[in-house]
């Protein structure tokens, strides 16, 4: 008998699972608004004509080999994302305060990141949003630390609950590290306003609170990369220390390359020093170094004024499209009639809206639509066309009937 015959089947990754369920249905209708990757208006991924042509150069350049990378990984690439992300301008770079390392995309970011907390921190909680990605709990609790939830979403206003939030953050014991979505919080679509940013920032820095943002949607969210950095940017110019993961998987559509970052500010050079020496001891025995396609695509188009505008427009076209899907589902529930405020298909922002359809509503939609989503009601705007948005409202107005 084999000896791993007393394993149970582990159920499939509830966002993830999805696509598996989707696959296995046979309709010609069949829709997936479960995956949180761009599609095109046909519906097809989306390999970034900036991201092609920087490929085809790298393949060209007879120079390039295939020598591993540091355990930090890529220098320009860890540099020119620090840069991305707090602003060409940031002091806390040009005093050298902050650690950048490679990590494998967003989630190896948090990994880490949760890694360094649970091995060097004082305080092993971190308060994460509720409801929040739902690989955030494991990240975190695998990594060593222990999790516990602030209120963030109110489902009567399917909008921030913006006391509750307080009051949570407020309620930490001293040190704690708490998660924030840096802009297009997965799953809601909802996101604090600039002032109620101010007020947070505030409250976490008084209470000596440890800010860890999750950015796996710069660009994604307003269609502008400094726009979207502002929440990770107010932190950083108060001079406090912060971490910070950035994915490149939405923005420049490189999800199966696993690039992203993490970046540690510190109070100052020498701390963030010695911060990256036991960086390198929490990534060495973990993957070693990076992989080094991803990054030097990246680095590339960072680096490069014309390709880092080509990506811009290219950038701003997909969130743009997203936006316009927003408007023709709630318009198209809307001419049909569909009880309810639908406003918040408008207002939310991101890849994704909180729909407020309840498991059932879910699980009919699926069953007589074949439209698959999560559980929760979270639906992937990147997913839809114009071809779709019909179907999907059908589908919500008999599920809400
Ligand atoms: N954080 C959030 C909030 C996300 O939505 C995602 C992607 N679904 C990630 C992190 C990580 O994605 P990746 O590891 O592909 O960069």
């Amino acid at each position: 008998d084999s000896v791993f015959a007393h394993l149970v089947r582990a159920p499939e990754d509830p966002i993830l699972g999805v696509t598996v369920a989707y696959n296995k249905d046979p309709s010609p209708v069949k829709l997936n608004l479960g995956v949180g990757a761009y599609r095109t208006e046909e519906g097809k991924p989306l390999v970034l004509n900036v991201v092609r042509r920087v490929e085809q150069q790298l393949l060209n350049d007879k120079n390039r080999n295939k020598e591993y990378l540091p355990i930090v990984g890529l220098a320009d690439f860890n540099k020119l994302s620090a840069k991305l992300i707090f602003g060409a301008d940031s002091p806390a770079i040009q005093e050298n305060r902050v650690t950048t390392v490679q990590c494998l995309s967003g989630t190896g970011s948090l990994r880490v990141g949760g890694e360094f907390l649970a091995k060097h921190y004082h305080q092993r909680t971190v308060y994460l949003p509720h409801p929040t990605w739902g690989n955030h709990p494991k990240v975190f609790t695998l990594a060593g630390l222990s999790v516990k939830t602030y209120r963030y979403y109110a489902p009567a206003t399917r909008g921030l609950d913006f006391q509750g939030l307080m009051y949570d953050i407020g309620s930490a014991p001293s040190g704690s590290v708490v998660l924030l979505h840096a802009c297009a919080h997965n799953p809601t679509g909802v996101d604090p306003t600039p002032e109620q940013w101010e007020q947070i920032r505030q409250l976490i820095r008084s209470k000596a609170l440890l800010p860890f943002f999750d950015s796996a949607y710069q660009g994604f969210a307003s269609g502008n990369l400094d726009a979207d950095a502002q929440p990770v940017r107010l932190f950083a110019a108060d001079g406090g220390e912060m971490l910070v993961a950035q994915s490149y998987a939405k923005n420049m559509g490189l999800y199966g390359e696993r690039v992203g970052a993490l970046s540690i500010v510190c109070k100052s050079a020498d701390v963030a020093s010695r911060v990256e020496s036991q960086l390198k001891l929490v990534i060495r025995p973990m993957y070693s170094s990076p992989p080094i396609h991803g990054a030097s695509i990246v680095a590339a188009i960072l680096k490069d004024r014309d390709l880092y505008n080509e990506w811009t427009i290219e950038l701003k076209a997909m969130a743009d499209r997203i936006i316009s899907m927003r408007q023709q589902l709630f318009d198209a529930l809307r001419a049909r009639g569909t009880p309810g405020d639908w406003s918040h298909i408008i207002k939310q922002i991101g890849m994704f809206t909180f729909t407020g359809l309840n498991p059932e509503q879910v699980a009919f939609i699926t069953k007589e639509y074949h439209i698959y989503m999560t559980s929760d009601g979270r639906i992937s705007m990147a997913g839809l066309s114009a071809n779709t948005v019909p179907h999907l409202a059908d589908a919500i107005h008999a599920a809400v009937t």
